[in-house]
């Protein structure tokens, strides 16, 4: 596994859409992995692959060991991830390794349900609220060139931080 470099905003690469993966794509593993230890070499709870410069619907997340839901501290591979199911709404706080140093409050629906593959190329299916849901939204409009600071009214409503939020994705 190696750490790879974070491409960081403004870059074209983050603004690309994303190539649904195939499934004899070479060099898959090995991508997956070096994405999942990038993520946690800079702390963040998710990963989507244009943030290591490659254009394929492919994410990682992993949600804090502390966190309150069932699935914290797992790791999550999504493989040509969609969202099949939306509801509620919230404006939490998020940020992004692409976007060092800055976070703001995004609208995000509360729950979604996404459908993917994993790594072994099974189906299933993940339903996320609250953070797992917001990290969901977030990567998967990764996969669509779209950053959080798109979904803004206004650059005013960015904020300064000294440390990465947990919620950098
Ligand atoms: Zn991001």
């Amino acid at each position: 596994m190696a750490v790879r470099e974070i491409v960081l905003h403004p870059d074209d690469r983050l603004r690309r859409k994303c190539k649904r993966v195939s499934r004899d794509e070479r060099g898959l593993e090995q991508l997956i992995d070096d994405m999942i230890e990038t993520m946690a070499e800079a702390h963040g709870v998710g990963l989507a692959a244009p943030q290591v410069g490659v254009p394929l619907r492919l994410t990682v997340i992993r949600l804090p060991e502390d966190y309150d839901d069932a699935r914290a501290g797992e790791v999550i591979v999504l493989v040509n991830p969609d969202i099949v199911k939306s509801a509620g709404e919230w404006e939490p706080d998020e940020g992004c390794l692409s976007i060092p140093g800055y976070v703001a409050n995004v609208k995000r629906q509360w729950s979604v349900t996404v459908r993917a593959r994993d790594r072994s190329w099974r189906e299933f299916r993940v339903r996320g609220e609250g953070l797992l849901g917001q990290a969901l939204q977030h990567e998967i409009d990764h996969l669509h060139g779209l950053l959080f600071i798109d979904r803004l009214e206004s650059m005013d409503q960015l904020r300064k931080v000294e440390r990465e939020s947990a919620a950098a994705t």
